[in-house]
C-alpha cells in the first residue's frame, strides 16, 4: 500500500543502507524497505508526538521492532553517530525544512551519508544545499502521483565541490536533460501561470517593470528547456 511517490523514493535507497527517515510519519518507507528484506535497520524519526506514536505502532504491528526504531527528535538529532546510518530519506516536506533540517543537523553527516530528498516545493533550495554543503547530485526523478507533481532529488559527498547552473538549480540537471511529461506537465503549468501574472502585470495602472522583466526572463528560461 505504498504510494507510488514512496516507492519511487525506496528505489534510491541502497541494498543493506542503515537508513533514517526523517519526518517519517507512520513509518511506511522504512517498513516496507525491511518487509522487502531491502535493509535491516532503520530510524523512523518524527517531531511531532501523534505521527511518533502512528510509527511505533505501525512498527509494531508489522513485527520489526527490532529493526526499526521509533525517536522523537527535531530533523537528525534523532540520528546517533554510533548508528552509522549511512543513507537519509527525508520525504513529504518544503525544500526550505528539508535544508533547514540539514544545516542544523550538518553535525551528523560526518560518515557522509547519500540524501535522499523528496521536497514538495522549493526544489532549487534542496539542490543549492547539496552543491554548497560538499555533495552532488547522484540522480533524480520527477513523478506525478495523486495529482501532484514530485521531485526526488538523491545527493553523494564529494571531495571536489560540484558546480550548478541557475537553469540546473531550477530545473534539475537530470531533470532538464530528461524532460519526461511529468517534467513538461510541471513547467508548462508554470508557464500558464506566468502568462495571466504578465496579462495582470501588463494590466496594471502603474507597471511594474522589475516584476514584468523577471516575469519575462522565467519564460524564455522555461521555453529554453522545454524547446
Ligand atoms: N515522510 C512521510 C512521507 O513522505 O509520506 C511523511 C511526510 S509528512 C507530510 C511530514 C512529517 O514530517 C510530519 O509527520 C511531521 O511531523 C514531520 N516533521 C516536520 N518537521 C520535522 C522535523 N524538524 N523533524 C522531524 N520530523 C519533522
Amino acid at each position: 500500500h505504498l504510494s507510488e511517490r514512496l516507492q519511487a523514493v525506496a528505489s534510491f535507497v541502497p541494498q543493506n543502507s542503515r537508513l533514517a527517515d526523517i519526518g517519517s510519519d507512520h513509518a511506511y518507507l522504512p517498513i516496507h524497505l525491511v518487509q522487502e528484506h531491502l535493509i535491516s535497520f532503520a530510524i523512523a524519526g518524527e517531531v511531532a508526538k501523534g505521527p511518533l506514536a502512528n510509527a511505533a505502532h505501525e512498527i509494531q504491528q508489522a513485527g520489526l521492532s527490532n529493526q526499526i526504531l521509533p525517536r522523537l527528535a527535531d530533523g537528525l538529532a534523532a540520528v546517533n553517530l554510533d548508528d552509522h546510518v549511512d543513507a537519509i530519506t527525508i520525504a513529504g516536506m518544503g525544500g526550505t525544512l528539508i535544508t533547514k533540517i540539514l544545516t542544523s543537523g550538518k553535525a551528523k553527516l560526518m560518515e557522509k551519508p547519500l540524501l535522499i530528498l523528496q521536497p514538495n516545493v522549493n526544489e532549487d533550495l534542496v539542490r543549492t544545499w547539496l552543491m554548497n554543503n560538499g555533495y552532488r547530485i547522484k540522480a533524480e526523478t520527477i513523478l506525478h502521483d495523486l495529482g501532484h507533481t514530485y521531485e526526488i532529488i538523491v545527493g553523494e559527498a564529494v571531495e571536489q565541490p560540484v558546480h550548478y547552473s541557475d537553469l540546473e538549480v531550477k530545473f534539475g540537471p537530470f531533470l532538464m536533460q530528461e524532460v519526461n511529461l511529468a517534467f513538461r506537465n510541471k513547467w508548462q503549468q508554470r508557464l500558464d501561470t506566468l502568462a495571466k501574472i504578465k496579462v495582470n502585470l501588463q494590466r496594471a495602472s502603474h507597471l511594474d517593470d522589475a516584476k514584468l522583466l523577471a516575469v519575462e526572463q522565467e519564460i524564455k528560461m522555461i521555453n529554453e528547456v522545454l524547446d
